[in-house]
């Protein structure tokens, strides 16, 4: 395995290589990126993991000095996965000078997290666009438990003719049905043990859809109702969005996908579950 941490290191090793795999991170690494690595694995000749805590992504009272950043134990993640190459640049490697050049995804941008967290999004397309053009990966992995990053990086990639193919990846759960996340380490004992209410609502509501219920503001007060049921949990959005712009639709008549943000204390989570 290969460490590197600058854009000239990362070409040279992939110099004449085919078939290229990438999985980007922002490190912290557990099973859900692993399921990741090893989907890619499967798939490539060559695996190139990115780690990099991309400030552009995060609002100025967001997590990003606090956000954590294992490299020692995140490279043994990927020594065990058989990771051929690690990019793990700095800030000043990824953004020498001022970015000017932002992507901007409309439309699928706007609601759920893009309606709390302005600029996340476009932070997320420009440095997932800068790492595919540094890589040029066949395929970048993605994870579904981020639903409108995924979205977001398909529609970028169409929009803009990017020669990759976007690999989604189901979510991976803890088994009370907490999706795995980097920040669930923030959650004390109490709080932990309050998180599953989320994948429980989302899943009530998406049952509620399949036994035939199609109004979106009864499927949401349900949930609503589970999820006020704790005094911990603090609901930022929960939203019944079409498949692929992930607009709030006003009648449920076709596949949707069901998605939610919560605060649990100082830490915010999100979910989201697909109803075909
Ligand atoms: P992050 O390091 O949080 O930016 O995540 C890197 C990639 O791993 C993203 O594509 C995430 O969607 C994906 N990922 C994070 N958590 C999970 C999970 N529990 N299951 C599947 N993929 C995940």
């Amino acid at each position: 395995m290969q460490v590197v941490h600058t854009v000239s290191d990362v070409r040279a090793f992939l110099e004449n290589r085919k078939n290229i795999g990438l999985v980007p991170t922002m490190g912290a690494l557990h099973i859900g990126h692993e399921t990741l690595i090893r989907t890619a694995l499967a798939e490539s000749d060559v695996l190139a993991i990115s780690i990099f805590v991309n400030p552009l992504q995060f609002g100025p009272n967001e997590d990003y000095s606090r956000y954590p950043r294992p490299l020692p134990q995140d490279l043994e993640v990927c020594e065990r996965n058989a990771v051929d190459l690690v990019f793990a640049p700095t800030v000043e490697e990824m953004y020498p000078l001022p970015q000017l050049t932002n992507v901007e995804v409309g439309r699928v941008s706007e609601h759920l997290c893009g309606k709390f967290r302005p600029g996340h999004f476009r932070g997320v397309a420009t440095v997932v666009l800068k790492l595919l053009n540094i890589v040029r990966p066949q395929r970048a992995y993605f994870g579904e438990k981020d639903l409108q990053q995924l979205m977001v990086i398909r529609r970028m990639v169409m929009d803009l003719n990017v020669p990759v193919t976007i690999v989604g990846v189901p979510t991976v759960r803890e088994p009370d049905g907490l999706a795995l996340s980097s920040r669930n380490k923030y959650l004390n004992a109490t709080e932990r043990n309050a998180a599953p209410a989320l994948h429980r609502a989302l899943q009530e509501a998406a049952n509620r859809i399949r036994a035939g219920e199609r109004e979106p503001s009864k499927v949401r007060d349900a949930a609503m109702q589970t999820l006020n049921a704790s005094p911990l949990i603090r609901v930022e959005y929960f939203e019944i969005v079409d498949p692929e712009e992930l607009q709030p639709v006003s009648v449920i008549n076709g596949p949707v996908r069901i998605a939610a943000a919560i605060w649990i204390g100082k830490t915010r989570l999100i979910d989201n579950e697909r109803v075909e």
